[in-house]
């Protein structure tokens, strides 16, 4: 029998330092992230269309380039999202061969973090971690506190206090304990790094943070699958800590070197929202390094003032010949509309993020109207509703009878009507 053990270990992005394979977030050399590298030569024969196609329709059918510990049986159904032609959103913004990822409705929990939290804590088993937590802009608490309450282990989130009100709910639903913090994410996040060294707690996007990362490759594998294995011109991305992008990028590389798809430049463009937007700063002024800003955005979940893989993003996107924007909290709630009356599609602030830096990249040229773009879209508009408070009026309760609603119609709408004589004429 064909050994069913794919080789990986964490090396040091910096120096190239091995680690093996344990807890760990930085080198603790050079302080730089650490990564999961793999032997690709111990993968060849077992990961191929054919191979993938047998799996299930779910992130595991790509485990061979994940790094789960041995004896992990994966069964729960993560991933897998639709990729949609987006014809309506396409003809508003000049675009003719426009795709979206919908992480929107990822399972369990309606972000793409669900599929880096998978990965995280089939490691945090591993290593034998009894509780497990992370420092969250939202997703990741609500992803985090879903999973672990399903594999039996317990749970301590920390959230910036100012969080939003459903994300909140849906991380306590679980029986998490939630904690909130008074302070923004990067004073979150830095807690929680003492917090998992004194403790020893496996936290998702700290101390297994090389491990989280690795889950987000799958978007990349799902697009170049749906694609037909091929691989896009351009992807449009959101930032925060900048991993997806750079993790989307790999799951590329790793594909070609694999020959799964024809080699290709893919073309990487970050979203950022302005009130937190280190990430695009840097790439708009050609920068290797990041100036940390203090978030002002209601887009939160993407509200990382100091991201931990955000030189490296920066530094990838200008690689791959892309460009970074970031638009204002008006044009991201604009976004969110857009996205929902052109596809039906309802998207949490991050994704009106996408969407109007999306327009914005072909309005500027930078994406042409033919190019294959796919606009990954990566959290669910249910959670972020307080976004759209006054965007809706409440309109006044109408009789029960025909003539006052035919009334109350004529006043507020009387196209509606006018299109249903044209229908009705026409049979
Ligand atoms: C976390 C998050 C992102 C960004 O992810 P990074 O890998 O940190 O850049 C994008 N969109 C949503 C909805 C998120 O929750
Ligand atoms: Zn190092």
């Amino acid at each position: 029998m064909v050994s069913s053990c794919t080789k990986y270990e964490l090396r040091c992005n910096e120096c190239g330092k091995s680690f093996g394979n344990r807890p760990l977030s930085g080198c603790p050399d050079c302080l730089a992230p650490l990564e999961v590298q793999y032997d690709l030569e111990s993968v060849r024969g077992r990961f191929t269309r054919e191979t993938i196609a047998a799996g299930p329709a779910n992130i595991w059918r790509y485990k061979e380039l994940l790094p789960i510990p041995e004896g992990f049986l994966p069964d729960l159904p993560v991933g897998f999202t639709p990729l949609v032609r987006a014809k309506n959103l396409g003809k508003r913004i000049g675009a003719n061969n426009l795709y979206i990822k919908n992480d929107a409705v990822c399972f369990p929990t309606l972000s793409f973090k669900d599929r880096v939290v998978s990965v995280a804590l089939a490691n945090a088993q591993g290593f034998g971690f009894i509780t497990v937590g992370c420092s969250s802009t939202g997703n990741l608490a609500n992803s985090t506190a879903a999973q672990a309450a399903r594999l039996g282990l317990k749970a301590c989130i920390l959230v910036p206090a100012d969080l939003e009100y459903a994300k909140i709910l849906n991380t306590q639903v679980y029986g998490a304990r939630l904690v909130r913090i008074d302070g923004n994410y990067d004073h979150v996040n830095r807690l929680c790094t003492q917090i998992a060294d004194e403790y020893n707690w496996g936290f998702v996007n700290v101390n297994l943070r090389p491990y989280y990362a690795e889950g987000s490759k799958t978007v990349g594998y799902e697009i170049a699958e749906q694609l037909g294995w091929r691989l896009p011109d351009n992807i449009v991305c959101p930032m925060a800590g900048g991993s997806l992008i750079r993790k989307i990028r790999k799951a590329f590389k790793e594909l070609i070197a694999l020959g799964l798809v024809e080699p290709k430049d893919v073309r990487f463009f970050g979203a950022q929202a302005t009130g937190c937007s280190p990430i695009s700063q840097a790439v708009k002024n050609g920068w290797d390094y990041i100036e940390p800003q203090r978030p002002n955005t209601i887009a939160r979940s993407l509200a990382i003032g100091n991201p931990a893989d955000g030189p490296a993003a920066a530094k990838m996107i200008q690689e791959t010949g892309g460009w970074a924007e970031d638009v204002s909290d008006v044009e991201l709630v604009s976004g969110i509309q857009e996205l929902a009356e052109d596809e039906g599609i309802f998207t949490e602030t991050a994704g009106g993020v996408t969407t109007a830096v999306t327009a914005r990249l072909y309005s500027q040229g930078r994406i042409t109207r033919d190019q294959l773009t796919v606009s990954c879209i990566t959290g669910n508009g249910l959670k972020t509703t307080d976004a759209l408070e006054g965007c809706f009026a409440t309109e006044r309760a109408v009789k029960p009878k025909l003539a006052a609603f035919d009334e109350y119609i004529r006043a507020v709408d009387g196209r509606l009507i006018s299109d249903v004589a044209l229908a009705g004429g026409a049979r």
